[in-house]
């Protein structure tokens, strides 16, 4: 889960029409907010991805379902606020249901900072206060088979492609210096960009990478040839403002 800046309502949201929309829902209960032009709204927003577990929307089985963070059951005012809308996929919109998010607070990404509730740990997210430990249960986010045997698998394939990134590393010689070097910068630059906002499960992959010895260990080579450059540099300054990782990296 990551920090989401809210993004301006879409121009179509004028006040005439959402108090029209408003009324009709509390009249009629009709669903007001299952529009195109929200949806894709609220994708921008998101890079695509659902709000809480971070999957890619719009992709296979994952379709977008428009979530209301206070529900529109209890909060029918807000069904049209554009505050209360988030993109979100099925399996967190079915979890999270008509929970009270007034009374029982949990992480709302556009408003709260996530990493200041939740942190990462052997691929499982840990409260670090109440409002944490209400999200990751709410939305069961340590669901084993759907959620964390899923981040396993991509934490294994990074853990793989780092330590092959070190023999490679260990095997350079005269004669392949600039080709295996290269391979390094471009391959790492690929394991930094999957840990950046905008790719699938983003926290899980600067987890696993930004924990790894393998990676400093590649890292402090580049920058020993002086071939650590402000692009690198810049992946991983945002792949750590966005990540979980509590323990202390070097
Ligand atoms: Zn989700």
């Amino acid at each position: 889960m990551i920090k989401i800046i809210r993004t301006s309502p879409p121009h179509q949201f004028d006040s005439e029409k959402v108090k029209r929309l408003t009324q009709e829902y509390i009249n009629t209960k009709r669903n007001v907010w299952n529009l195109e032009y929200i949806k894709s709204a609220l994708l921008d927003m998101s890079n695509s991805k659902c709000i809480f577990c971070e999957c890619k929307l719009g992709e296979e089985s994952k379709y977008i379902e428009v979530e209301h963070f206070h529900p529109k059951s209890l909060y029918p005012e807000e069904v049209l606020s554009w505050t209360n809308l988030l993109p979100i996929c099925k399996r967190c919109n079915g979890l999270k249901r008509d929970h009270d998010t007034k009374i029982n607070p949990i992480i709302n990404p556009t408003v709260d900072e996530p990493k200041d509730h939740l942190f990462i740990k052997d691929y499982r997210y840990r409260g670090l206060n109440d409002i944490g430990k209400r999200t990751i249960k709410v939305l069961q986010l340590n669901d084993s088979d759907r959620l964390v045997l899923p981040r396993f698998k991509i934490g294994d394939a990074i853990a793989a492609a780092i330590e092959s990134l070190v023999k490679v590393k260990d095997k350079i010689n005269m004669d392949t210096k600039v080709e295996d070097e290269n391979e390094l910068i471009g391959k790492l630059r690929n394991l930094l960009v999957s840990c950046q906002p905008d790719s699938e499960y983003s926290t899980v992959c600067s987890y696993a990478l930004l924990t790894d010895e393998n990676y400093f260990e590649v890292k402090d080579y580049l920058v020993s040839q002086g071939l650590w450059d402000l692009e690198l540099e810049r992946l991983e300054t945002v792949s750590l403002q966005h990540s979980l990782i509590r323990e202390k990296i070097t």
